[in-house]
């Protein structure tokens, strides 16, 4: 474990402006809060924190990310409180520690490959400032390195895939090379020890078969070019037991048959001179056909620069070569972390740009992603415009940013989204409506009898979910339209006395410029055309005889069923809509206003707005409730005067409750010192509820008057 002294030393050596005392405070702070707990291994809890700052300080990051290092654990495994780490460390770590917190707290159940590279995205989402993923990675690693000390092969297991599957390619996104490397190669170990282990033991076996074989080879290659060519350096090594295994995966080749298991590097100081280097190896060797790569002319997406070639080479053995400078070295094998290592060393960022890092990095990460049109200046940017949520069965699901439980549900599937009528996120319900959040757990709540609501449109963001409600209320307005639309035009035929019929109606379909049957009906149904109009078509020279009045029930008994127009099965708001005057309930007499385009409007007959409609009688519809079937639910609205004294609303409210009404509004007109006016309106099942509500508010001693709401 690294010692106190040692660790501040090391940052001391490469940040001039690191915070010593802070950092000391940092070190005790995490050895003291993590106390006597213990690492699998029996190690002190706070070896851990420790180890995974001494990773980064060889990558010279900053004092601040040493310092979150040594804190990333305390938040979730300890009492520390953010409250603490802001009073004592200040706003700026206590961000960078919350991040690498949300990041650990979240975790990735499904093991399908596509979810891995939505839950790379979303840990990209979730660390906005980049120095929250390294201090993530580092402690990615450094588990790995101690994973052999747990004792449960399932959680060896399940931590390793995940590593593969997660962090080597986020390390490998960020340009962390070696820590992908490394990564890989321990999660290899766990995964797949027998593989490895044959492997690991081949190359021993070739080591000492051909003792010293790398440094014969680096020395001849050193002479064949530096002899009339560039200074260079080689550097030869094996390549690592997991990369060894890919190859062999990839190309379908046994152990024996795979030869370049040797890597060598030609290091040189300038870009022309990798060039050169390339003309004495090709002049010198043979070149293995189809093997030449140039990633200095067109580096890899994540920024890495480097000549690949493969020869036949000293004692004709097959080897890879890769060509760069040094300083495409240092940003091939650590990424965002060279780019930091340069801002701090200030001389070396030739822009001298402070952000430089960042702008190359987002640079990197665009090639692999969608353009990106927001970029805030000192924050990871990469995906805001989404978030990415989990199934309950673990599978994350991306939305764009604003997202909610509707979108979701039609992102798992068309049938989820039309019959959702609940969500619970996070465990808790919450209405339909709500912003989800990156790492939110949604689990839809869905109903048979539910169909898609209008009122979603005005807030979901998906086009897929917008498109599908948009669709579907349109062709229910259509079903809607026609229903309505057959039964206005089948009482106009029996009020001018005829029998209804189709072919009829086929004969002027030509007049109204409608392709069929069903498309005159709709027409009528959403107050395009009207009864009569179809009838005068129909039976050319009818007397018009009908008056307005006459459509008017004069008394609801009386009334012969068959000239009303039910509105049973008619959805209020498509065809049919009730008028906020005067707010219709069953058992209220009540008549039809057709509205062009937008069907009828429902008014009680006594309703004063009707006076405006009384000079165009063809609007007028004679219409009827029906009380068969089940009950449904009406918006009744009372007008109140209530005594001002304490008590008096929760008093009407229960009352109101008792009666089995569902307040949706409420809302105060005036308020004197003795009285206060207000209107409430209450889901009812028709008017004998409302009356029933309305007798039992009379009764109670804070209400003065209470009467139906009118105009
Ligand atoms: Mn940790």
């Amino acid at each position: 474990m690294m010692r106190q002294y040692e660790l501040v030393e090391r940052v001391k050596a490469y940040d001039a402006d690191a915070r010593e005392a802070l950092l000391n405070k940092a070190y005790v702070y995490a050895t003291q809060k993590h106390g006597s707990q213990k690492r699998a291994n029996g190690d002190p809890y706070f070896s851990h924190p420790i180890e995974v700052a001494g990773i980064l300080t060889n990558y010279k990051l900053d004092c601040d990310t040493i310092i979150t290092a040594l804190l990333h654990d305390t938040i979730e495994d300890t009492d520390a409180t953010p409250e603490e780490i802001n009073k004592l460390f200040g706003p700026k770590i206590l961000k960078l520690v919350d991040g690498v917190t949300k990041l650990t707290q979240i975790e990735l159940k499904s093991a399908d490959s596509k979810q891995a590279e939505n839950f790379r995205k979303l840990l990209l989402a979730m660390s906005e400032d980049i120095r929250v993923l390294l201090v993530k990675l580092a402690d990615r690693l450094h588990n790995m390195r101690t994973l052999h000390y747990i004792s449960k092969p399932e959680k060896r297991v399940r931590i390793a895939a995940e590593t593969l599957e997660i962090y080597a390619p986020l390390a490998e996104r960020i340009g962390m090379h070696d820590i992908k490397e490394e990564l890989e190669d321990l999660a290899f170990q766990h995964l797949n020890a027998d593989a490895r282990n044959s492997i690991t033991a081949r190359l021993e076996f070739l080591r000492k078969k051909d003792d010293n074989i790398v440094e014969r080879i680096v020395k001849e290659l050193e002479r064949v070019i530096s002899t009339d060519g560039p200074k260079v350096e080689i550097y030869g090594r094996e390549k690592r037991p997991y990369s060894i295994w890919q190859k062999m995966q990839r190309k379908n080749i046994t152990f024996g048959e795979l030869s370049d298991i040797m890597a060598f590097r030609a290091m040189v100081d300038t870009m022309p001179q990798c060039y050169e280097v390339l003309g004495y190896l090709h002049a010198a060797y043979k070149v293995v056909p189809g093997r030449f790569k140039d990633y200095i002319s067109t580096p890899k997406p994540n920024g890495y620069r480097s000549i690949h070639t493969t020869v036949i080479g000293p004692e004709n053995h097959r080897i890879e070569v890769q060509i760069r400078t040094h300083e495409m070295h240092e940003v091939n094998e650590n990424g965002v972390a060279a780019h930091w290592a340069y801002k701090q060393g200030g001389g070396r960022d030739k822009e001298g740009t402070q952000y430089r890092w960042l702008r190359d990095l987002l640079d990197i990460m665009e090639h692999a992603t969608e353009p990106e049109e927001f970029l805030e200046h000192t924050k990871l940017a990469m995906f805001q415009d989404q978030v990415f949520c989990f199934s309950p069965k673990g599978d994350v699901i991306a939305l764009p940013a604003g997202g909610t439980p509707v979108d979701f549900a039609y992102m798992i599937h068309t049938h989820i989204g039309d019959t959702c009528v609940g969500a619970k996120v996070n465990g808790a319900m919450v209405p339909l409506r709500t912003q989800l959040n990156n790492g939110d757990q949604v689990e839809i709540v869905t109903s048979k009898a539910q169909t898609p609501n209008p009122t979603w449109e005005r807030f979901v963001v998906t086009g897929k979910a917008r498109a599908r409600i948009r669709r579907f209320i349109r062709q229910q307005q259509e079903d809607q339209y026609r229903d309505l639309g057959k039964a206005i035009v089948q009482k106009a035929f029996r009020q001018a006395g005829y029998d209804y019929s189709e072919k009829g109606l086929e004969g002027v379909l030509k007049i109204f410029k409608q392709p069929n049957v069903v498309a005159l009906v709709t027409a009528v149904g959403a107050g395009h055309i009207t009864g009569r109009e179809v009838i005068n078509a129909v039976f050319p020279g009818t007397k018009d005889a009908q008056t307005a009045r006459k459509f008017v029930p004069q008394d609801g008994k009386n009334r012969k069923r068959d000239h009303a127009i039910p509105l049973k099965g008619l959805i209020p708001g498509m065809a049919v809509h009730y008028a906020g005057c005067c707010h219709p309930l069953p058992g209220d007499r009540i008549v039809g206003i057709v509205t062009t385009g937008k069907g009828v409007t429902i008014h009680t007959i006594d309703c004063d707005t009707l006076e405006t409609f009384a000079d165009q009688p063809e609007r007028w519809l004679d219409v009827g409730w029906d009380n068969d079937g089940e009950p449904e639910h009406f918006v009744g609205r009372l007008g109140l005067t209530v005594a001002h004294e304490s008590g008096a609303l929760s008093a009407i409210t229960s009352v109101i409750a008792k009666n089995h009404g569902n307040i949706t509004n409420l809302r105060f007109v005036s308020r004197t010192q003795d009285f206060f006016e207000m209107l409430i309106d209450i889901d009812v099942v028709d008017v004998k509820h409302l009356t029933n509500i309305i007798a039992a508010l009379r009764a109670n001693p804070v209400v003065n008057t209470v009467e139906r709401a009118r105009g």
